[in-house]
């Protein structure tokens, strides 16, 4: 996959490698997600400006398991 394909959030660090079909996020652990999952999980809490994924037109519609569930 070309790099031109990957961007890095310099505030969240995070991957997003554009594809067809719906961008996907690689976390520093766990699977690949969505723009919509980095969202709830990561860049909804950043107050820093440089956030490459506060776009709601990218980010789409969030769902509730796109949030961090509590480990039971
Ligand atoms: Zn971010």
């Amino acid at each position: 996959m070309p790099e031109a394909n990957v961007q890095v959030c310099p505030v969240c660090t995070v991957k997003i490698v554009k594809s067809i079909g719906g961008d996907q996020v690689l976390f520093s652990s766990g699977p690949p997600g969505t723009r919509a999952k980095l969202t709830a999980r990561v860049c909804q809490f950043v107050t820093k400006e440089g956030c490459i994924n506060k776009n709601p037109a990218l980010v789409g519609e969030i769902r509730p398991d796109d949030y961090y569930k509590p480990q039971l």
